[in-house]
């Protein structure tokens, strides 16, 4: 998708702070972080939120997941992460490309907004 920003940082024309990339989805470092650890695990394929996804896309959502728990292991967060998705207006999703932050490195607020 030509105007979509995490779509131009998959493809670098955007620059940023890679971490991790396999043939299906691409992590980097949030440039406004809110935890110590901030990462986006984003798919390769354009999807624009979770809403969005279908049963093809089942197994692409679930590997997000279990690469962002593998770099949760690697970033050294033994004491936990949280894993958070947002989807729509409601949620203030400011990216309409389907993407899973990984927060660690703090004790998370217990209020999940
Ligand atoms: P959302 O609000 O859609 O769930 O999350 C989008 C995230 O993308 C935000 O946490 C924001 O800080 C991050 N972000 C926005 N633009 C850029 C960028 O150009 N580079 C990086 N690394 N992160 C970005
Ligand atoms: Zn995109």
């Amino acid at each position: 998708m030509d105007s979509c920003l995490f779509c131009k940082i998959i493809a670098g024309q955007i620059p940023s702070d890679k971490v991790y990339e396999d043939d299906r989805c691409y992590a980097f470092r949030d440039i406004n972080p809110q935890a110590p650890v901030h990462i986006l695990i984003v798919p390769k394929t354009h999807v624009a939120d979770v809403a969005e996804c279908t049963e093809k896309d089942s197994a692409l959502a679930g590997h997000v997941l279990k690469v962002a728990s593998e770099l949760a292991k690697r970033e050294g967060l033994t004491n936990g992460f949280r894993l958070v998705t947002n989807a729509g207006a409601d949620a203030c999703q400011s990216v309409k490309h389907f993407h899973v932050h990984l927060l660690g490195g703090r004790k998370m607020s217990e209020k999940m907004d």
